[in-house]
């Protein structure tokens, strides 16, 4: 059954990779939401002390791992200074221009 944890826990890994890549390799954090981010930082925390305290070790390293891509995603998005060509096209055709 703990299979099952572990393909959960690597999904989560696997989930943040192509955000993080983005904004670490494109400098750019469109539609990135610093107010959502850090609520589910502040989220991972809690849950962290709840499944530290009640010895449930595969939920602590799920949000040992949220809490260090939550972190990464928040501290990258706060470096990042532009909007790449993908996202310029997103934007334009949006506005209709
Ligand atoms: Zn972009």
């Amino acid at each position: 059954m703990e299979i099952i944890g572990w393909v959960g826990t690597t999904l989560v890994i696997i989930a943040y990779g192509p955000q993080i890549y983005h904004l670490w390799a494109a400098r750019c954090a469109w539609g990135v939401s610093l107010w959502m981010w850090s609520i589910w930082l502040v989220s991972s925390t809690f849950l962290l002390t709840y499944s530290w305290f009640r010895s449930e070790m595969l939920f602590v390293i799920v949000q040992c791992v949220n809490i260090l891509a939550i972190a990464a995603t928040i501290l990258l998005t706060r470096r990042s200074n532009q909007i790449c060509p993908y996202h310029r096209g997103v934007t334009r055709d949006k506005s209709g221009e």
